[in-house]
Parts: C-alpha cells; structure tokens; sequence
C-alpha cells in the first residue's frame, strides 16, 4: 500500500480532509487510498516549498541538482516493475504500456539531469565600456496539475525541468489515478533532496486543484487536462500576474496521401488512436484519408479494429478499460450522437464481460470534418475516417479543427511532406510516423487551443526559467 498522505516540507502527512478511494477501473474495485487535501495543506506546501527555493535549494549548485535528478532516475529505474503494477492498477492500462511510462519517468529525470549544467544566458556585445550578459534563472515556486491518463510519465514530464532549472515545486496529480505517482515520490524523497523542495499534495480537483491554481504565492502554473479546467487556471493565473502553460488535448489528423505505404501505415493509425484507450491527448483521432486508397485502407482497418483486444489491465490485452464511469459514459454518447448525425459504425472490437469500464475500439466511417465527432476530443479508442480529394483539401481538413497538437503526413514524395508538415498548424508534425507527443528530447505542445508553452527537450527549460540581463559599466 502507497502512504495515503501528503508529502510536505519534506515530511509525510495526513490530509486536511481526510482520505479518499482510488478505483481499479478494470474491476471496479478498490484500488488504494490518497490524501484528500484542501487549502490549508496547500499554503503549507507553498510556504515550505518558498523556505526551500530562498534556502538550501536555491543554493544548490546546477550540477548538484543534476546529481539528485540523477539519483531520482535510477531509483526509479530500480523500482520500474513496482511502479508499473500500481501504474496499471490504477489507471487500468496494460501491464507492459505501464512499464513503458514507469521507464519514462526515470527517463525525464535522467534527461533534465543532463541537462541541469548546460542550460545558460549569453553575452551579448553592447557599448563600448560595457560587458553585457543573460542569465537563465529559475521563476521560484511552480505549481504543477496533471491529469490521469499518464500520471508516471506526466510527472517526470513537468517536475523534472522545473528541478532542473533551480525551482522548488507543488504538485498535484489527478484524483482517478495517482498511486504510483505517491509510490515514486515515497522513492524520491529518501535522495537528499533539501526539505520543502518538492511538495506532493493530493485529492480533488475543486478542492486541492483550485486551492493551488487559486494561491498567490506561485510564480508559474503548469496545467495539463480539459479546456474548461486551463480557462479556470488562466484565469487565475492573470489573477496574480504569472506566467501559466497549458496543455488541453487535440483532434489531432493521421493525413493519408494515395503514395503512402499502407501496410506501414496501418499499425501505427490503429495503435494512435488505441494506445490508452484512447485517453491521450496526442491520438491520432481523425484518419484523413485520400478518397483513391480510402477503400482498401478502410477495409484493412475494419479487420484490425475486430481483433483487437480488450479486457482488464492484467490480462494482457491490447487495451485496457476506460478511466471512470463518466469518462465511458462520454465515450458512449459521442458515439450515438455520431451515429445521430449519420455516421456510421464500420467496424468495432468486441466488449469483454467483468464490471470494468470497457470501450470497444470503433471505426466510424465518412465523417463529415464539420460534425462533432471530428471537432471534439472523445478521449477514447474512436477513430473518424475523413476522406479528401487533393493536397488542398487534405490541408484545409488538417488543419479545420480549433486543436493544433500534433499531426501525421504519410506520402512517399518529399516536396509534398514538407509543403503539408509546412502548412499544417500543430506542435509537431511527423512524416511516416507518429510519436504520440515523441521522446523525452522533442520538444512538445500546443497551436491553437490546444494550449501554449513547450515541454520536454531542453525547450522546456525555456519556460520554468527568466532571462535577468546583467548590464555592466567597467568604463
Ligand atoms: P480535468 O481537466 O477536470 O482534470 C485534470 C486535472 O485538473 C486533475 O488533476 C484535476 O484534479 C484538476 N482539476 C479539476 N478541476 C480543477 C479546478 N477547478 N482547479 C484546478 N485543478 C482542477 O479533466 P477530467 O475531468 O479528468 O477529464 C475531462 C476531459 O478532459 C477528458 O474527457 C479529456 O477530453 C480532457 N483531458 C485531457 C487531457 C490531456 O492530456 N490534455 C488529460 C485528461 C483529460
């Protein structure tokens, strides 16, 4: 069992407000306990963490933070079997993708490690009589909200950067799924970090989540999950004058052009939009697809779609189930209402028996890129087949969405994949391939209302960090 408590000026503690349930999606069971948190826990974890950034972590060195990054990846690594049964248990994702995101964690720790003693200002040449230079420094305190789709790989993608750089941090996870995470920061704090450094407080959105998005005493908000909640958190964060990322999901487009190797293409659309069940906010969710190929590409589709898997995390299946109930039941209706609107059903997976929260895999074909079901993110294993006539069309579709996050482009002619990679307004754009959001190295975001600010890569530094210049007259 993880500690069902807070971790705060580098000790662990009780909630304010008790203690909440945390569900295994695949049974509909219990799954564990976490603090449930408020306020009062929340200006505790600031405060400490505001002690820590003006105290002994501030005074730690770049290449000493980097040391206990270092040390967080290999414990981390040590425990990656541990921390992907709780990963899965929790979020109801298949043991072996839980695997993957308990290495990726250690992975951004190990990166940003790296990366501690090789981030820096300039000197730029200024008057005679001057010496002129930048210095990138950390913002102070960063609140970080992430939500449950990745909680491992989510929480080295937002704290490791900004530990990096020399900020101390208040993280919350998500209320559906963070018992591994509590796991790994039970691992971390034991390295020596100073007290106060990193601040671990959980329990629900309205409570917690608005307590943190709400205190003056942050200097940067990190945000990632729905629309509604980045509004209220920008909103805030204007409250107090400081400086906020978000990152709010996408429709994000597969483009299919009639030169496109099929048989490589086929795995990777179907595993973009299936990975996680289709909670990731970088799936591929709209299939572009040029109206020539879209027949037998549709019909090699229809027999994957029926063979995929689904059942409990521990089972081995392709997918697993759907986060909570509310999340399937929003699956659901995205669904009949597509159907409503006259798209049809072209394929599906069969549905496993058991009381978890399973959605089956389904392939709707002819969809109109106007209807709801191509403007709004399902956050489920719900692939829209688009078919479009030329370069043009396949552009304009693209890019008809108010998402920009990622996108794919999948032709065998050169001049075409940078004209369209060119004129495709998303974070990232793959030709042949599709990374769901990519390595710890490249660096990721949103166009559009997919939110602004980079993660992951040294970008990400950019934005937990200021640039002081230093103007200096030596005559
Ligand atoms: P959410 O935005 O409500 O939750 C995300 C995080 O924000 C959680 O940690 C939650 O506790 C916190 N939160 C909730 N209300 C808050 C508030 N008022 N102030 C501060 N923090 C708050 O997302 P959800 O309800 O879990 O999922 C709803 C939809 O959001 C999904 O269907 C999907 O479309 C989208 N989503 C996107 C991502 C993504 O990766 N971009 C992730 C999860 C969900």
């Amino acid at each position: 069992m993880t500690k069902a408590q807070n971790f705060i000026n580098g000790k662990w503690v009780d909630g304010s407000l008790g203690k909440l349930d945390m569900l295994n999606p695949s049974y509909d069971r219990k799954a564990g306990e976490i603090a449930r948190s408020g306020k009062e826990d929340v200006d505790a974890a600031v405060k400490a963490a505001r002690a820590a950034f003006e105290g002994m972590w501030g005074k730690t060195s770049a290449e000493d933070r980097g040391r206990l990054l270092y040390k967080a990846a290999q414990v981390l690594l040590e425990n990656v079997d541990e921390l992907a049964e709780l990963e899965s248990k929790d979020t109801g994702k298949p043991l072996k993708q839980a695997k993957t995101d308990a290495t990726l964690i250690a992975r951004y720790f190990e990166f940003y490690a790296g990366a501690a003693d090789k981030f820096h200002g300039d000197t730029i040449p200024f008057k005679d009589g001057y010496t002129v230079y930048t210095q990138r420094v950390p913002l102070g305190v960063t609140g970080h909200i992430i939500p449950w789709n990745y909680p491992l790989q989510m929480t080295g993608r937002t704290l490791a950067p900004a530990l990096a750089a020399g900020n101390a941090v208040v993280f919350k996870p998500a209320e559906d799924a963070c018992l591994a995470v509590v796991r790994a920061f039970e691992l971390i704090s034991e390295l020596g970090f100073p007290a106060g450094t990193l601040n671990l407080v959980t329990g629900l959105g309205q409570e917690v989540g608005a307590a943190l998005a709400n205190h003056p005493g942050i200097d940067h908000m990190a945000f990632t999950g729905s629309p509604e909640v980045g509004i209220e958190i920008m909103k805030n964060s204007a409250n107090h004058i400081r400086p906020v990322l978000l990152e709010l999901g996408g429709k994000s487009p597969q483009v299919i052009f009639n030169d496109a190797d099929l048989d490589a293409a086929l795995p990777v659309v179907v595993n973009a939009i299936i990975q996680n069940a289709g909670q990731t906010c970088s799936a591929g969710s709209r299939l572009v697809i040029q109206e020539d190929i879209h027949d037998e590409f549709v019909d090699k589709l229809i027999e994957r779609f029926k063979k995929i898997k689904v059942g409990p995390a521990d089972s081995d299946p392709d997918i697993g189930p759907i986060i909570n109930k509310k999340q399937l039941k929003r699956v659901e209706d995205f669904v009949k209402r597509a159907e409503e609107a006259g798209a049809t059903i072209l394929a599906q997976a069969e549905k496993p028996e058991g009381d978890g929260y399973f959605f089956p895999p389904t392939l709707m074909g002819r969809v109109n890129n106007d209807s709801y079901i191509a403007q709004n993110e399902v956050f489920g294993p719900v692939l829209a087949v688009i078919p479009f006539k030329d370069e043009a069309d396949a552009i304009r579709i693209a890019n008809d969405v108010e998402y920009g996050l990622i996108a794919a482009v999948w032709t065998k002619d050169n001049g075409r994949a940078h004209r369209v990679t060119n004129a495709i307004h998303a974070g990232q754009v793959y030709v042949n391939g599709y990374g769901a959001g990519g390595g710890v190295e490249l660096p990721f975001g949103g166009m559009k209302k997919s939110g602004f600010g980079r993660e992951k890569g040294f970008e990400a530094l950019y934005d937990v960090t200021a640039v002081k210049t230093v103007v200096i007259n030596h005559g």
